[in-house]
């Protein structure tokens, strides 16, 4: 699923939903997490050697001061290396006492303990594991399954310290009835191998979560599973790995807790969409193109003979009244403000006029080292002003490294950062190694400074976060309108007050400050550009639609997947309207007016090749071509050239530069060309 969830975000493909239903355990039908519990002897002498043998990895619940920790503490904690999670079972091990109960020793009764006893038991278990693991980040096991101390629970004054916590009940279930707060287990007392595979086998039918708990594994307990019983069992699950992913109750619950946030901002998306949708009065929409399946009746075109339908463009350079505009003053008071008003009514929305102040708190300055640069490393929170309605709170993060031998007021290149959810992995793909040196590290040789700035903080990524964020704020927690700005306006306008910020910094040069993102944060660093006139220059990587591609190309993605409710938050609610009833060639604009909005400051607009046709490089080079009229008015240069170069044939002489790398979907081959392009403006 996290593979799935980097398209989404990354790519922001459309994807095919009903075949992870199915399978929606990273792929597989089933989910069986093994739980070894208490700490015995025989848990590493028994259990560990075959698990490790089949390559299968348990969560141990731990319980502190058992005998064997007291004894093996060493053989615990390489466990822990091997991959396996030591969980918390709290130190001493107390149970409620009482008839059935006799073996519970007074001392460690529940019915003698606080609540604050026993929730102190629990954390300083958390530390001692901490220092067995160096993991902050686990989960826990109810000792005997009790929750209370007398009547009164501890579980939520404990949950918060962890991932999720297992109870013990003979159940299983689908993904979205797992609750982490109280996971369910079938406990094994003495049960074959056959009886163990027939639950799997029915978690394997009803696509469900299966936990085992074991305590002793041929003896340590009363509790117990025959040696050969769990070695049958675990063969199973091994041999069985194509329908069943077994993994430590950590990586499940991640899982758990990813896919049912997902499924709940998906529902919430959808119902804002159709919102949108009614107050648009539309009653049907043309459906996007399938980017990733080129069998699919909707596959995106990649055919340049059918990818202009409506090749003639907006004139950037003729008054909505029909004049053409001749001179630079006519630009300035006329046309470009209508072009502006295009955009904001018809494409990104309107940012309301009376926008809150941002007041930037430093929570941190550390000096570092970044590779072989030593680096002053500022971390700062813009708190938004939301005196206007409190319940929605914005504040920015933003990170800035300095180079420590600076003397003079240096640029600053500002990154839109992609924040992944915790454990989350990059698909291997040879072509996205992360660059070397990192492009911060290039910065820091050129002695300029450079920021991250991560927008997800200013508004979230996704349809049911527009009554949140500033988006939200501004409408007082209410839904958008028509005309209202999308997520691109409101990322923009969070890099305009991060720029705010560095005018005040004497150690930055405000005037010298690039803008660059990637992919969907791509289309936002050039709204960015084209809306702040004090933005110097622009990275625009793999921007696609939405950004530099022409919206009238019908090549990679269209109109009508950013139309949909994947990514309508993206732009204004009216631009919706262009994916039916109206069609692209009724747009009022199109993309190359966007890059217009820019000039005369330079931009550099870019993409890979491989595994990069969903943003249509040559979309991008047509419209970074039809703005060059609007540079050479305002005494620049354009492309200098309509001809679509080769791949890593950057165009770099006139202001508006243009490069295809050959890798995918990322900038990093591009990073060098920008920043030598940078350094023409930046001397
Ligand atoms: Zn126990």
């Amino acid at each position: 699923m996290r593979s799935y969830f980097l398209l989404i975000i990354v790519l922001s493909l459309t994807l095919n939903i009903t075949a992870q239903n199915n399978a929606p355990w990273r792929g597989k039908k089933a989910a069986v997490v093994l739980t070894y519990d208490d700490a015995i002897n025989q848990h590493l002498d028994n259990a560990i050697p075959v698990l490790d043998s089949l390559g299968l990895k348990a969560t141990f619940y731990i319980t502190g001061f058992s005998a064997s920790m007291q004894s093996r503490l060493n053989d615990w904690k390489k466990i822990a290396t091997n991959g396996h999670e030591l969980g918390n079972h709290t130190l001493y091990h107390p149970c409620t006492g009482g008839p059935g109960r006799e073996w519970v020793s007074p001392d460690h009764d529940l019915n003698n303990y606080t609540i604050t006893r026993i929730v102190e038991e629990i954390k300083a278990t958390n530390v001692l594991l901490q220092s067995m693991d160096g993991k902050t980040r686990r989960t826990f096991a109810f000792t005997c399954a009790d929750t209370k101390v007398r009547d009164s629970s501890f579980a939520g004054l404990i949950k918060n310290e962890f991932v999720a916590m297992r109870n013990v009940r003979a159940s299983m279930h689908r993904i979205d009835e797992v609750n982490t707060d109280d996971v369910d287990c079938y406990m094994v007392n003495g049960e074959t191998a056959g009886q163990m595979i027939d639950w799997v086998k029915k978690a394997v039918e009803t696509n469900s979560l299966l936990v085992i708990l074991f305590h002793g594994v041929g003896g340590g307990n009363g509790l117990d599973v025959s040696i050969p019983a769990h070695r049958q069992f675990l063969d199973y699950l091994k041999q069985n790995e194509k329908d069943i992913w077994v993994a430590p109750m950590i990586e499940v619950a991640d899982h758990v807790k990813d896919w049912q946030t997902r499924q709940r901002i998906n529902k919430l998306t959808e119902e804002d969409h159709k919102d949108m949708l009614a107050k648009l009065k539309i009653t049907s929409l043309r459906s996007g193109v399938n980017g990733n399946d080129p069998n699919a009746p909707n596959a995106a075109n990649y055919d340049e003979a059918k990818a202009n339908p409506y090749p003639d463009l907006p004139d950037p350079l003729v008054l909505k009244n029909g004049k053409k505009v001749k001179d630079v003053k006519t630009w300035w008071n006329r046309r470009r403000p209508e072009i502006v008003e295009d955009f904001d009514s018809e494409i990104y929305g309107r940012m309301p006029a009376n926008t809150p102040k941002v007041n930037w708190e430093i929570v941190g300055v550390s000096d570092t080292m970044n590779g072989e640069y030593r680096v002053k490393l500022k971390r700062l929170i813009g708190h938004v002003d939301n005196s206007t309605y409190p319940s929605v709170k914005v504040d920015i993060q933003l990170t800035i490294g300095i180079p420590v031998d600076a003397t003079a007021a240096i640029p600053v290149i500002m990154e839109f950062g992609f924040v992944f959810p915790p454990g989350f992995r990059l698909p291997p793909q040879n072509n996205n190694q992360p660059p070397s040196p990192s492009w911060q590290q290039q910065c820091l040789a050129r002695g300029w400074a450079y920021a991250v700035l991560i927008p997800t903080t200013v508004q979230a990524d996704n349809g049911a976060g527009l009554t949140q964020g500033i988006i939200g704020l501004m409408n007082k927690g209410e839904r958008r309108k028509t005309y209202d700005w999308g997520s691109l306006r409101a990322w923009a306008w969070g890099a305009s007050r991060a720029l705010d910020y560095f005018e005040t910094d004497p150690s930055l040069d405000a005037k010298k400050v690039a803008i660059e993102g990637h992919s969907r944060y791509g289309k936002a660093a050039l709204v960015t550009l084209a809306y702040d006139q004090r933005f110097a220059t622009g990275f625009i990587s793999s921007s696609g639609e939405g950004g530099a591609k022409l919206h009238r190309r019908n090549a990679g993605e269209i109109v009508e997947n950013v139309a949909s409710s994947g990514e309508y938050h993206w732009m204004a609610g009216n631009f919706i309207k262009y994916a039916g009833p109206l069609t692209w060639k009724d747009l009022p604009v199109d993309s190359h007016e966007l890059i217009a909005l820019c000039a005369p400051r330079p931009v550099f607009i870019s993409s890979g090749e491989k595994g990069d046709g969903w943003v249509d490089a040559r979309g991008m080079f047509m419209a970074a071509d039809a703005a060059g009229p609007v540079y050479e008015l305002l005494g620049t240069k354009g492309l200098g050239t309509n001809q679509f170069p080769k791949v890593e044939t950057g165009l770099m002489e006139g202001d508006i530069s243009f490069r295809q790398h050959s890798g995918g979907h990322t900038p990093g081959p591009n990073w060098p060309v920008f920043l030598e392009f940078a350094a023409r403006y930046f001397k």
